[in-house]
C-alpha cells in the first residue's frame, strides 16, 4: 500500500476531434510512463494506449484502431519514445512487448506495424495466447499474474465480460489501474454479464488491497453532462470527460452492474452506461442514434458543426 513512486500529471487537454489535430497525442505522464491517444478524426473509437518503461523491457498496451502507418504513425511514435528513453537509460537489446487490454479490432489494428520490429514480441489477440504468454494457467480468470518490466512489476488481472481475453493491468509505480473497455466513462458493453460482474468484484477487491491512484480505460464517451453520452460514431467531442476515474467510481460501476444484473438491456448512470448483454434492438437503437447524429452533422455548416 506504499505511495506511488512517481507523481505525474493527468491535467491534459486531450485531442477530441478538432480539425488539424495530430493523429496521435503523446502525453508523458512521468519519465517512464506515456499515455497515447488516437485522434477521433481518424477513427471515432479514439482509443487511449499506454507505454510503460522498465529496466529490461517496455510494454505497449494496445495499438489503436487503424492499421495504416501513413495515417496512423504508431510505430514511428513508439520508436521515437523508446529512443528518447534509451538516450536517458542506455542499454543493449532493449525489448518491447506489445500486448492488449483485449482483442477487439480498435485495440489491435496497429499490431501489424510492429511485426518486423527487432527485440519485439507481439502477443496475439486471442484469449488462449494471452493466458499462455502471461502464464495465467488454470488460474484464469480468478488468479492474477505478475509481469516484470525490470524493476517495475505489473499485476495482470483476468477480466472477461466485455471480451473473453480482457485483462486489467495494475502498475505499482504510478498506481494506475488500466481497465481497457471494462471500466471507462462511457458505454460498458458487457456481453457476458455474470463474468463482467465477477470481474468488477475482483477489481474492487484488488483496489482495496493495493494503491490505485487512477482507473483509466481506453475510451471516453460521456460528455460533461451527467448521464449523457455522445452518440456512437461521434468524431467531435468538445465537452468529453477526462479518461481517468476514481476507485470510488469503479466501486460505483460494480454496484450499478450488480443492481441491474437480472435486467438485460441498457441502464444509464451519471458516469457510465451499462449494456447488460445488449439485445439486437439495443444495438440497433444505438446505431440509429449514431447515424441520425452523423446526418445532422452533415446538414450543419462546417463552422457551426465544428469539424
Ligand atoms: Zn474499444
Amino acid at each position: 500500500m506504499g505511495k506511488p513512486m512517481t507523481d505525474g500529471s493527468l491535467d491534459v487537454a486531450w485531442i477530441h476531434g478538432e480539425p488539424g489535430e495530430p493523429a496521435i497525442q503523446v502525453h508523458r505522464y512521468d519519465a517512464g510512463t506515456v499515455i497515447l491517444r488516437q485522434s477521433k478524426r481518424l477513427n471515432y473509437e479514439a482509443p487511449f494506449m499506454f507505454l510503460l518503461f522498465g529496466a529490461d523491457r517496455a510494454l505497449l498496451l494496445d495499438t489503436g484502431a487503424t492499421e495504416d502507418p501513413a495515417t496512423f504513425p504508431l510505430r514511428e511514435t513508439v520508436d521515437g519514445l523508446v529512443a528518447e528513453w534509451l538516450e536517458q537509460h542506455p542499454r543493449e537489446g532493449y525489448e518491447l512487448v506489445v500486448a492488449h487490454t483485449h482483442g477487439h479490432g480498435d485495440h489491435v489494428a496497429g499490431d501489424v506495424q510492429f511485426a518486423d520490429r527487432p527485440h519485439t514480441t507481439v502477443v496475439a489477440r486471442e484469449a488462449e495466447a494471452v493466458r499462455d504468454f502471461f502464464g495465467f494457467g488454470a488460474d484464469w480468470p480468478t488468479g492474477s499474474v505478475r509481469f516484470d518490466l525490470g524493476g517495475r512489476e505489473l499485476t495482470l488481472i483476468g477480466s472477461p465480460g466485455h471480451h473473453a481475453a480482457s485483462v486489467t493491468v495494475h502498475d505499482p509505480e504510478t498506481g494506475f489501474l488500466l481497465t481497457g473497455d471494462t471500466v471507462l466513462p462511457g458505454r460498458l458493453y458487457a456481453f457476458d454479464f455474470p463474468a463482467f460482474v465477477a470481474t468488477l468484484d475482483r477489481l474492487v477487491a484488488f483496489t482495496a488491497e493495493h494503491r490505485v491512484t487512477h482507473v483509466i480505460g481506453c475510451h471516453v464517451e460521456m460528455s460533461g453532462k451527467p448521464g449523457h453520452d455522445y452518440p456512437i460514431g461521434a468524431q467531435f467531442q468538445p465537452d468529453e470527460r477526462a479518461p481517468q476515474m476514481t476507485p470510488a467510481q469503479l466501486a460505483a460501476v460494480r454496484d450499478a452492474a450488480a443492481a441491474v444484473a437480472d435486467r438485460r438491456g441498457v441502464h444509464r448512470f451519471d458516469d457510465f452506461v451499462v449494456y447488460n448483454e445488449p439485445r439486437k434492438r439495443d444495438m440497433l437503437r444505438l446505431m440509429a442514434r449514431g447515424l441520425a447524429n452523423k446526418a445532422l452533422a452533415r446538414l450543419r455548416p462546417p463552422a457551426a458543426a465544428g469539424r
